[in-house]
């Protein structure tokens, strides 16, 4: 791809006491692409995407994202502090496994709690924007509702129209289906599907290689902590080069 890209990762390492669970990884990713990160259990693939919004602080390497410039080798100045930390998770919106909606919250109250208070949008602006969300996913009838009145995929599509109500530059998911019944994934991978067919800029991790293969514009393979494979779809998961990708694909496909 040409241009500057939307964000870029250097050398980011990330370890856990003595374990090392991130030893280097870099990568660019542009404004309007959708890339999958595949690979086993414990790879590192979620410590990586909670690097990129620093819900984990790394212990080593570079990151830049829309005028932010971090540092985090030991020692570095460019450490982020804590209002670039607001204002970097304001722009990066990341879904989880488990949709974590605030309970004691109504859908409408937990879609625009962050609007409000993080961006200082006022009420009525930030209600109907998240009517119009709402609506997109069929779900404006359930606005009132508590989000234990929902199905596992109503919550999880609520979860990601949460995210997108703060209008974010960049979309972190990490395994969001993983934990649906399987007649409810269809109705998440759809959202998403559709997000990315506007623009969307995606960073996602996913067992789901149908949808890697089908949605995203790059393949990433997560090994052992470091980018085994990187390449699209067709190359990565039609024609893997390394033996350990080949495996991964036989178990799950
Ligand atoms: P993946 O998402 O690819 O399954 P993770 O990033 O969750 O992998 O985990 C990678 C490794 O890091 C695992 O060995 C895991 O046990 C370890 N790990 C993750 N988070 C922590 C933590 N907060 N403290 C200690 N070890 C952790
Ligand atoms: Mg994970």
């Amino acid at each position: 791809m040409v241009g500057e890209p939307l964000i870029r990762i250097r050398d980011l390492r990330k370890r856990f006491g003595a374990h090392e669970v991130l030893k280097g990884v870099s990568l660019d990713v542009h404004a309007g692409e959708v890339v999958s990160v595949i690979g086993a259990s414990g790879s590192g693939k979620s410590t990586f995407l909670r690097c990129v919004n620093v819900l984990e602080r790394p212990n080593g390497g570079t990151m830049d994202f829309e005028g932010f410039h971090f540092d985090y080798e030991e020692g570095a100045r460019r450490q982020p502090t804590p209002a670039q930390l607001r204002d970097l998770r304001a722009r990066i919106g990341m879904v989880f496994q488990s949709y974590n909606l605030w309970p004691h919250l109504t859908v409408l109250e937990n879609v625009v709690e962050a609007p409000i208070r993080v961006k200082g949008e006022r009420p009525a602006e930030a209600r109907e924007k998240a009517e119009a969300l709402l609506a997109r996913i069929g779900l404006a009838e359930k606005r009132h509702a508590y989000p234990s009145k929902l199905s596992g995929g109503q919550q999880q599509r609520v979860a990601i129209v949460r995210a997108l109500a703060m209008q974010p530059r960049l979309m972190l998911f990490d395994e969001v289906t993983s934990a649906l019944d399987p007649e409810l994934v269809g109705e998440v991978l759809g959202l998403m599907a559709s997000l990315a067919g506007e623009g969307m800029t995606m960073l996602l991790v996913t067992h789901e290689i149908g949808f890697a293969r089908e949605v995203s514009n790059r393949v990433i393979f997560f090994d052992q902590g470091v980018i085994a494979e990187d390449g699209s779809p067709g190359d990565v998961l039609r024609q893997p080069s390394s033996e350990r990708l080949k495996q991964f694909l036989r178990r799950v496909l």
